[in-house]
């Protein structure tokens, strides 16, 4: 029996990435900005809607650490942020000396909850918030239409992490579209990836200029590099932007073969009721389904917890990962403030990622469910 191991979410080429690369390399574009940059920006820009623009930057984090600077957040200034997400979202927060606020999630989309978005705008000075930062989860979006209403009300800018979301839409509308400004991330787990890279977009093309000025060290229009502010090295290569380019020529395929792996658990699980999904919850939101999510509750599933199945699928040599664990109870951000009643907190607890890579194939699946089957259908 084969025990190579079965990745959570590995990296899913296509092989036409290789010319884009090759073709770098044949020209000696071996450096930042290129040929495969332009392109792999007007592709994004193509795919989100053709009103966009972007900038090809080194990664998720970046970008949103340039959207946060371009919003002038500086220290003093209060940003909040969706308690439920990866450190890729807060910590350019902290980079700034900003203070971090936290909003918990809702049931519905496990996204922030617009209820508690609204009590912290009314609870804080809201002259001091420069930035509010929704998260689409696992690629399920956020209520953007809700959290746009509110942050218009209050005239706060939305920053919007859809750094596991390219290919998901709400109201038909491709995630990516609905922030001031958007990140994007190609990290080697992510839906596509160049190995390593990220994307900022925004409707805004002064945004997006000034993404690459500060991205290329804030150099001024002199050929002796004059400098009238501090910039960054952020700047996405030539060479892994060729990645992309091939990369974003089989996205929608990529989101069919995530979105058909959920269906697969979904299927098996349909006669096990103690275990429930992160849903779409209307017909307004499609998911990528960058990651499968799971809830076991012990109570319902004979005690079995999500740890329980996890420690079981590892001794098969099979990747699983609890949900990110959130960020308010983070022994980094111990303290700081925090709106919600513990729905995230719940969902941390009991919640599982299972593998979800585009390229698993049917051995992967028998053996996952070779696993789960003597777990729950015992
Ligand atoms: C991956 C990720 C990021 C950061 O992206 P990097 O490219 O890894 O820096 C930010 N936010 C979320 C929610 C992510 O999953």
């Amino acid at each position: 029996m084969s025990r190579s191991k079965i990745w959570l979410s590995s990296p899913h080429m296509s092989g036409i990435e290789e010319s884009y690369v090759k073709e770098a390399f044949n020209t000696n574009w071996i450096a930042p900005l290129g040929p495969n940059v332009d392109g792999f920006e007007s592709d994004i820009n193509e795919y989100l809607d053709g009103q966009v623009s972007t900038a090809a930057l080194i990664s998720g984090t970046a970008a949103i650490h340039l959207a946060l600077h371009i919003l002038g957040v500086g220290s003093g200034d209060i940003v909040i942020v969706q308690s439920f997400t990866f450190c890729g979202t807060t910590n350019p927060v902290s980079y700034l000396g900003a203070e971090i606020v936290f909003i918990d999630s809702e049931e519905k989309t496990w996204n922030m909850c617009p209820d508690a978005l609204e009590e912290a705008l009314k609870n804080l000075n809201v002259k001091s918030v420069k930035a509010i930062i929704p998260v689409h989860l696992y690629g399920m979006p956020a209520q953007m239409d809700k959290i746009q209403k509110i942050a218009n009300r209050y005239g706060v800018p939305l920053i919007e992490d859809a750094a596991e979301a390219l290919g998901s839409t709400f109201q038909g509308k491709k995630c990516g579209t609905f922030g001031d400004i958007a990140a994007l991330s190609f990290n080697g787990n992510k839906i596509i990836t160049t190995s390593g890279g990220g994307a900022l977009v925004s409707r805004n093309s002064n945004y997006t200029s000034k993404a690459r000025f500060l991205a290329t060290q804030a150099r001024d229009e002199a050929l002796h590099y004059q400098h009238s502010e501090i910039g960054y090295n952020y700047r996405m290569s030539n060479v892994v932007a060729g990645i992309g380019r091939g990369q974003m020529k089989v996205l929608d395929e990529r989101v069919a073969q995530r979105r058909a792996n959920n269906q697969i658990y979904r299927s098996f699980f349909a006669d096990v009721p103690g275990v429930r999904f992160q849903n779409e919850p209307t017909e307004d939101y499609f998911s990528n389904y960058w990651l499968t999510a799971i809830l076991v509750d012990p109570i319902l599933n004979k005690g079995i917890t999500r740890e329980d199945v996890r420690l079981a699928l590892w001794a098969e040599n099979i990747e699983s990962r609890p949900l990110w664990k959130p960020m308010h109870m983070q022994p980094v951000y111990k303290g700081k403030k925090y709106y919600g009643t513990g729905v995230c907190e719940k969902l941390f607890e009991q919640g599982l990622c299972l593998p979800s890579g585009s390229n698993l194939n049917q051995q992967d699946f028998e053996r996952i469910f070779q696993v789960l089957t003597k777990i729950f259908k015992n």
